[in-house]
């Protein structure tokens, strides 16, 4: 960056750069009610500051680059049809443990080796890299046999991005790209058709649920469900008690029986895992109102809808429901366990500045006694200085620098994406 033509101007600028500049910016920042910098010089600054975080993996700058990608697919393509997390439950997964070196049989449910939740969490949380591991072998098998294979419909195009947990673990924010030409506004007008409504309502009911009807009927055979099931292991084995639905191998689509286990196995999942319990982060947004203006930010607990409806004068969906509380859920997807997320506070804008401005200020402090650089050299050291800054205050995971480590992706896409670089002079 140093080499290129456009840097000699910046160090011009940066010459007369205090860090009580940097120290006014950020107070006129914190008294207007949007972030807007008027000063070119510290603009420059923190321009710089973002090129060199866009080369370090994991950075926010770097992340906000994935931004860029996505709007250039939107450009491509459109806008995405759907936003999906996936959030794999790495504690009650056997296939974690066994990552983490856990002696245990894949194809054999043997209870006494799962120990407790709270003993799972123990080894997971040792064994950084062998959730960073299952993390990345689950996701690239979900995106090529079920996105890609098509279980919410032909697609063009997905593209996901890492991010990380409260927790510590990953979880993959994904938008997909449906294959069909209709722009929104074009969708406005196709659903004054009747068929073409029900056809759009018949779609969206068989990829999204929000209750269990249609599972338990299939169920309905006279036969344990769900809760049943797990007070007759309470009862005969209190060892294991703490056996969730995750725990257990996934139906085997070979069996003869295969539609009926599958259902059940849907319905147990879902009344374990799936649904809503208001949460602190529920609120995160309510802050500072009082207990009874609080809204829950997921909207729950939700309507109950009787049928799937379309409003012709503004086109709002309303999908059928009979249970207040479920999450949303695609029966396939849940199979590989999708919880509630909870997303990590990155830095804010104004956090930047005041470590930008301590960065300015030690390089002053420096320059006292180090006084032989040359312009653009004291810049090079400024920028640097001001980017350890921030990097130094934000937060990974060990399972972040795990996945790092091992070469995995920040993102998974459909789509090879390009950068092209200009400048003007
Ligand atoms: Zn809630």
């Amino acid at each position: 960056m140093t080499s290129r033509p456009y840097f000699q101007r910046s160090a011009q600028l940066f010459e007369t750069l205090s860090s009580e500049d940097v120290a006014t910016a950020l107070l006129n920042i914190s008294k207007a009610s949007y972030s807007k910098v008027s000063d070119e010089r510290i603009k420059t600054l923190m321009k710089h500051i973002k090129v060199v975080g866009e080369h370090v993996m994991g950075s926010t700058h770097s992340r906000s680059t994935l931004r860029t990608k996505i709007h250039s697919l939107c450009f491509n393509l459109g806008l995405p049809s759907l936003f999906v997390i996936i959030n794999p439950v790495d504690i009650h997964s056997l296939v974690t443990l066994y990552f983490a070196g856990v002696d245990l049989d894949l194809d054999r449910f043997l209870p006494e080796v799962l120990c407790t939740i709270y003993g799972r969490a123990q080894i997971i949380a040792t064994q950084p890299v062998a959730t960073a591991k299952i993390f990345n072998c689950l996701i690239k098998s979900i995106l090529k046999c079920l996105v890609c294979g098509g279980v919410l419909g032909p697609t063009k195009a997905s593209f996901g991005t890492v991010e990380s947990q409260g927790r510590g673990s990953l979880d993959l924010h994904l938008l997909i790209w449906l294959k069909h030409e209709y722009t929104p506004a074009q969708l406005k007008e196709n659903i004054q058709n009747q068929d073409f409504r029900d056809n759009l309502l018949k779609y969206l009911e068989d990829v999204v649920k929000e209750d269990l009807d249609v599972f338990r009927d299939e169920t309905n055979d006279g036969t344990n469900t769900a809760s049943d099931i797990r007070v007759s292991i309470q009862e005969t084995d209190p060892i294991t008690y703490e056996v969730v639905p995750a725990c257990l191998s996934t139906p085997n689509p070979a069996s003869d029986d295969f539609h009926r286990i599958f259902c059940k196995d849907v319905v147990r999942l879902v009344e374990t895992s799936n649904i809503h319990k208001h949460s602190t982060t529920c609120y995160k947004y309510s802050k500072g109102k009082s207990d009874t203006s609080k809204t829950c930010r997921m909207r729950m607990p939700r309507v109950l809808v009787k049928t799937s409806n379309i409003d012709l004068s503004t086109g709002q969906i309303t999908m059928r429901r009979s249970h207040p509380w479920i999450n949303n859920f695609n029966e396939w997807l849940i199979m590989y366990y999708i919880t509630d997320y909870v997303t990590k506070s990155t830095l804010a804008f104004y956090d930047m500045f005041a470590l930008a401005q301590q960065g300015v200020k030690s390089i002053e402090q420096q320059r006292v006694t180090n006084s032989i650089d040359n312009a653009i050299e004291k810049s090079r050291k400024l920028v640097l200085r001001c980017y350890n800054m921030i990097a130094s205050q934000q937060e990974l995971s060990d399972v972040q620098v795990a996945s790092y480590l091992m070469n995995y992706d920040d993102h998974y896409t459909t789509h090879a994406l390009r950068n092209l670089f200009y400048y003007l002079n």
